[in-house]
C-alpha cells in the first residue's frame, strides 16, 4: 500500500477559515485541482480496480474475512491510540470504534453476495416477444473516501468494507487531525487486498480538495457542512456522484410518561459521549412542562456524577474548544441559566466540564449551529406538539430521540419528525448497527452509511437485455406505414385513451392492422 505524504495544511479551523477568506478575496478557489503524484495514484488505483472488480465476489469476501480478527486483536492498541490522538476514554473507544466494526465485517461478508445479486426484469411477452432483461450491480469504480477526526477508525471502515467488497478501489484521505488513526485503518488491510486497491493519501484540506478533482468516480465524504458544500460543487462540476454525511443538531424529545431515570441517563450519555464531538450528539432537549421538575434535576445530578477523564473525553482540538466556549458564552449572555459545569477554570484547557444549561430563547448559536462539544441545553415546552415543531425547526436532521413509555405514540411522532434516524427511548447508538441506514435530511446531507442502501452510491446499476426474437424486424422498426399508424393509435385507445365503445372499435381496428404490420405492411 503506497502512502502519499502531503503537507498537512491549516491545522485549525480558524486557519482554514482565514485561508478560505483569502481564496475568496483572490477571486476563486486557490486550492490545487490535482497534483502529478495524485494523478499517478489515480491511474494505478484504476488499473488495480479493473482486476479487483473482475475477481469473483467469493474471492473478495475471502480476502476481507480476516479483517475482523485483525481489528479485534488490535483492540488495546486502537483504544490507546484513540485515547492519545482524540482524547476518548479507552472503553468508549473500543465500544464505539472496534466492536461495532467487527459486526460490520461479519454483516458485509455474510450478506454482500445476496445484496449484490442481480434481478430479472419482467417483460410482457406479447409486447416484447423473445426478450428478457437483467439488472446487475457493478462496482462504482474508484472511490475517494474523505473522513473527519471524531470517529477516525469507525467512520472510514463503514465505507471501506462495503466499497471494497463491491469491487471498488478506494483512495482514502483521513483527517489531518488524526493521521495515526488513518494510517492504522489502512494498515488493517495490508496484504489483504492487491496493491493499489486501497491507497492512503495523507494531508489536510488541500489534499482533500485535490482528491475530489483527481478523476474519481464517487466522493464519499463525512465532515462539516462548509466542506461538504465545496465537495458537492466539485462533484457537480465533474458530474460525479457525491455522498455527504455532514453535521447534526440532534434533539431529544421527552414526553410526560417517560421513564425518568432511563431518560436522564440516556440523555446524559447521548450529550457527553466523546465530549459531545459526535454528529449525533444530543444538542437540544425539549421536555414537556409536566415533568420538568422530575427530569431536569435527574439530568443535572447524572451530569455532575460524571468523573472527569474517566467517564468524559477531552475536546480533541483547540479550534473545537473555542467554538464550544463561544456558544456557551453567547447563550449565558443571552440569559441561559447554568445548571451544571460551565467554562473550564483554565480557558486553554481541552478538558471541558460537561455542562447543562436551561434556556427559553433559541435564537443563539448554541441552539442553531452545531456545537460539537459537551453542552446540553434544555428547553421546557408546553406539550409534545410544541416539542416536535421546535425539534423540526433546525436546518440539520440527523437523528432525533423520543422518550416515552408508549411506543405506539413514539412511532406516530417519529413520522412527523424531519430526521433521518429516529430512536424511541435511546439515542444515536444505531450508527453501530451495520444493517441500519445512517442518514440525514437538510444540511446533514443526503449520504447513506451502513445497510443495503449505502450500495446505491458504492455501485451503479447495469441493465442487460437479451433478445431471442428471430423475426426480421420489430413492430416499431422501419418502415413507418399506414398499418403501423393504425396500430399505434388503436393501441393507445384500447389501453385507456377511449371510452368503452371506442375501445371496442379500436380493438377491432387493431386486430385488422396488426397481422398486416407483422407480415410487412
Ligand atoms: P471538516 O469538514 O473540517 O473535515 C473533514 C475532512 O475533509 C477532513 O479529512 C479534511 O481534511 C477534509 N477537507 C477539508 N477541506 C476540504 C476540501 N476543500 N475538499 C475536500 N476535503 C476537504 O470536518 P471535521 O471537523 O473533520 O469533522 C467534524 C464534522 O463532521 C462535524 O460537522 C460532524 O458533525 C461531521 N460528522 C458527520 C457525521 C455523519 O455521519 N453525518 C459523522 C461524523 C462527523
Amino acid at each position: 500500500m503506497q502512502q502519499a505524504e502531503e503537507e498537512v495544511a491549516a491545522s485549525s479551523k480558524d486557519e482554514a477559515d482565514r485561508a478560505d477568506e483569502a481564496d475568496a478575496s483572490a477571486g476563486g478557489d486557490a486550492l490545487p485541482s490535482a497534483t502529478p503524484e495524485l494523478g499517478e495514484l489515480v491511474a494505478r488505483a484504476r488499473r488495480a480496480q479493473q482486476a479487483w472488480g473482475a475477481t469473483a465476489l467469493p474471492e473478495r469476501i475471502e480476502a476481507l474475512f480476516s479483517l475482523k480478527r485483525r481489528l479485534l486483536e488490535r483492540a488495546r492498541e486502537i483504544g490507546d491510540l484513540l485515547h492519545e490522538e482524540c482524547g476518548k476514554p479507552v472503553e468508549e473507544a473500543v465500544l464505539s470504534e472496534v466492536l461495532p466494526n467487527a459486526d460490520l465485517v461479519d454483516y458485509w461478508c455474510n450478506h454482500v453476495e445476496e445484496l449484490l445479486e442481480g434481478s430479472a426484469v419482467d417483460l410482457d411477452p406479447l409486447s416484447y416477444p423473445g426478450k428478457s432483461g437483467r439488472i446487475s450491480k457493478e462496482a462504482r469504480g474508484l472511490v475517494a473516501l474523505i473522513t473527519p477526526w471524531n470517529f477516525p477508525i469507525a467512520i472510514p471502515l463503514r465505507t471501506l468494507v462495503p466499497a471494497l467488497l463491491a469491487g471498488n478501489a478506494v483512495i482514502f484521505k483521513p483527517s489531518e487531525v488524526t493521521p495515526r488513526s488513518g494510517a492504522l485503518v489502512a494498515s488493517l488491510f495490508a496484504g489483504l487486498v492487491p496493491e493499489g486497491v486501497l491507497t492512503l493519501v495523507e494531508g489536510g484540506r488541500e489534499a482533500g480538495a485535490a482528491l475530489v478533482r483527481a478523476g474519481v468516480d464517487l466522493v464519499s465524504f463525512t465532515g462539516s457542512v462548509a466542506t461538504g458544500r465545496k465537495v458537492a460543487v466539485a462533484g457537480a462540476e465533474q458530474l460525479i456522484p457525491v455522498s455527504l454525511e455532514l453535521g447534526g443538531k440532534d434533539a431529544a424529545i421527552v414526553l410526560a410518561d417517560a421513564r425518568l431515570d432511563r431518560t436522564a441517563n440516556g440523555i446524559v450519555w447521548g450529550a457527553f459521549t466523546n465530549a459531545g464531538q459526535n454528529c449525533a450528539a444530543i444538542e437540544r432537549v425539549y421536555v414537556v412542562e409536566a415533568i420538568e421538575k422530575e427530569l431536569i434535576p435527574r439530568i443535572v445530578a447524572a451530569t455532575k456524577a460524571l468523573r472527569p477523564g474517566i467517564d468524559t473525553a477531552r475536546i480533541t482540538t483547540e479550534a473545537q474548544r473555542d467554538i464550544v466556549l463561544g456558544h456557551l458564552r453567547a447563550a449565558l449572555e443571552g440569559g441561559a441559566e447554568l445548571l451544571a459545569g460551565g467554562e473550564p477554570d483554565d480557558p486553554t484547557s481541552l478538558d471541558f466540564p460537561p455542562t447543562v444549561v436551561r434556556l427559553t430563547d433559541e435564537d443563539t448559536p448554541l441552539m442553531c449551529d452545531e456545537t460539537f462539544g459537551p453542552i446540553l441545553p434544555i428547553v421546557v415546552v408546553k406539550d409534545e406538539a410544541e416539542a416536535v415543531s421546535r425539534a423540526n425547526a433546525s436546518r440539520f436532521g440527523l437523528t432525533t430521540s423520543i422518550w416515552t413509555r408508549k411506543i405506539r405514540r413514539g412511532r406516530e411522532l417519529a413520522r412527523q419528525l424531519r430526521s433521518g434516524v429516529v430512536t424511541i427511548n435511546n439515542h444515536a447508538f444505531t450508527a453501530a448497527l451495520p444493517a441500519a441506514p445512517w442518514t440525514g435530511i437538510g444540511e446533514t446531507g443526503y449520504g447513506v452509511t451502513n445497510s443495503p442502501h449505502c450500495l446505491s452510491a458504492l455501485t451503479r446499476v447495469r441493465f442487460v437485455l437479451e433478445d431471442r426474437n428471430r423475426g426480421a424486424r420489430e413492430l416499431w422498426w422501419y418502415p413507418y406505414t399506414p398499418a403501423l399508424r393504425t396500430v399505434a393509435f388503436s393501441m393507445a385507445e384500447v389501453r385507456g385513451g377511449a371510452r368503452f365503445f371506442g375501445r371496442i372499435a379500436a380493438f377491432f381496428r387493431l386486430l385488422g392492422a396488426l397481422p398486416k404490420r407483422l407480415f410487412g405492411g
